[in-house]
């Protein structure tokens, strides 16, 4: 009788581990599944560690990646290539951020139910709001420079322009060494995972909340000798601009103006501007992490007028900025920039929900307006209306961005078109380039009058 009882445990302690075998491996299929699948080792999906299925196409159906007849292929236009290299990834998957990395599940057409079951064996197609020719555009005038240029429809939150540089032809792939500066920081995307000193493209942040919070902010005089001691240590400006109002001392950008405003709306106002304004938040673009920013929240009187005007340890986002300047062009109200449209199987059938479109006010309108207002009087009374596409009512800010030691100033360009002919926002970055204006403006003034000449002819074709 012992015997059969000690048997019977056994037997239940046999199905006991067996059940709970099952119960993990369940669990880790559901959970981890598409990771398994995802495995560089896996020649089903992989060939040398390269994604070998699904297409990756820009707006207007052009090709960035796809595979033809079993060999991965870019597109034909080697500016097109290296323009979309970080969103598209390369074929080692060095880049973390790109599409082919982290859409990798519904490229290959993985779920749980299926695995990576696609009708012809090709995958999904991934099609982005891109446009291809834009990039291109961008990249030309990026080459050779580390920076960024990046623009969004400010009406529907489509991005059309996503480049960073240093960037490499994804088909010809270049032998990098360590040590070698053209292509520092090459695999990163610097729109989305860099963060740099701001300069004075912050100051709109800080206007913004000099509108909302200093009552008599337009009738304030500032004066302004180039320099002024505070708690003894200098702000020094860029130049020597006298009096000034709210609006000429951003179109003059000055340091003194905008340190005495930072200093009116103390650390409290200062931290929740940059927080309600999204540079310390940590945004998503399309399910791809975007790094946030950090504002000082905490020191003297000297520092406190450094932060407001984008120096002291402030380091803020790319495209974090465009979507604040999103929000002024869009009277205040924010439609989430997004770079996914579809997802559609073989049999062109949708495999995702439509992005979820949300739009949020972040400003009233009045002071979305207003700011609106004195960034196209920085054009007009201070950067030259015919330094712009005409027609599109530029409204712009500057930002050189002082660095310690002897390295060159970071050159910023931010704005929008007014016009809502043309309802795009744009962000244009190049890493210690020098003026804003001069670089980093000219650059996407460029882009942009491609954009407006694309707007254009597609109006007169319909
Ligand atoms: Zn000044």
């Amino acid at each position: 009788m012992k015997k059969v009882k000690r048997r019977a445990m056994s037997v239940l302690a046999i199905i006991l581990c067996l059940m709970i075998g099952v119960s993990v491996f369940t669990y880790r299929f559901f959970s981890q599944g598409s990771q398994w699948v995802n495995f560089t080792a896996n020649k089903h999906i992989y060939s040398n560690g390269v994604l070998i299925g699904g297409a990756i196409y820009d707006r207007d159906g052009n090709p960035l990646v796809h595979t033809v007849d079993g060999v991965r292929k870019y597109s034909d236009n080697e500016s097109v290539r290296c323009a979309t290299m970080h969103i598209v990834g390369d074929k080692k998957s060095n880049i973390a951020t790109s599409l082919q990395k982290v859409y990798a599940d519904e490229l290959m057409g993985y779920n749980t139910i299926n695995g990576t079951y696609s009708v012809s064996g090709t995958g999904n197609s991934v099609y982005t709001t891109l446009d291809a020719d834009i990039c291109a555009a961008a990249y030309e005038q990026l080459k050779g420079k580390k920076g960024t240029i990046c623009i969004y429809n400010y009406k529907t939150g489509e991005v059309i322009c996503l480049v960073s540089t240093p960037t490499y032809d994804p088909e010809n792939p270049p032998v990098i060494s360590a040590d070698d500066d053209n292509y520092d920081g090459v695999y990163i995307n610097r729109a989305l995972s860099s963060r740099f000193t701001p300069g004075s493209v912050y100051k709109l942040v800080t206007a913004a909340a000099a509108i909302d919070n200093i009552d008599d902010i337009f009738e304030q005089t500032f004066t302004c000798h180039k320099t002024e001691v505070i708690n003894g240590q200098k702000i020094i400006c860029s130049g020597t601009h006298y009096e000034e109002n709210f609006e000429k001392s951003l179109n003059n950008s000055c340091n003194i103006a905008f340190g005495n405003i930072s200093r009116q709306l103390g650390w409290n106002t200062t931290a929740e501007y940059a927080q309600k304004l999204g540079i310390t938040t940590a945004h998503e673009l399309s399910g791809i992490p975007v790094v946030k920013g950090s504002i000082a929240t905490s020191g003297g009187d000297n520092e406190l007028s450094w932060t407001g005007i984008g120096q002291n340890t402030d380091l803020v986002n790319p495209f974090a900025m465009m979507r604040v300047v999103g929000i002024i062009a869009n009277h205040g109200m924010c439609v989430e920039p997004y770079l996914v449209e579809k997802v559609t199987n073989s049999s062109g059938f949708r495999t995702q929900l439509p992005p979820n479109k949300t739009e949020k006010r972040y400003l009233s309108q009045s002071t979305a307006d207003t700011l609106s207002d004195m960034m196209r009087s920085n054009v007009r009374n201070k950067y030259g209306e015919s330094n712009y596409p005409a027609g599109m009512e530029f409204c712009a800010k500057t930002g050189t961005a002082e660095l310690d030691g002897s390295q060159v100033s970071h050159s910023w360009f931010v704005g929008f078109s007014r016009n809502e002919k043309y309802p795009y926002a744009f962000v244009s970055f190049v890493q210690n380039g020098g003026s804003g204006a001069k670089v980093a403006g000219v650059a996407v003034t460029r882009v942009m009058t491609a954009v407006k000449e694309k707007v254009d002819s597609q109006s007169t074709a319909n």
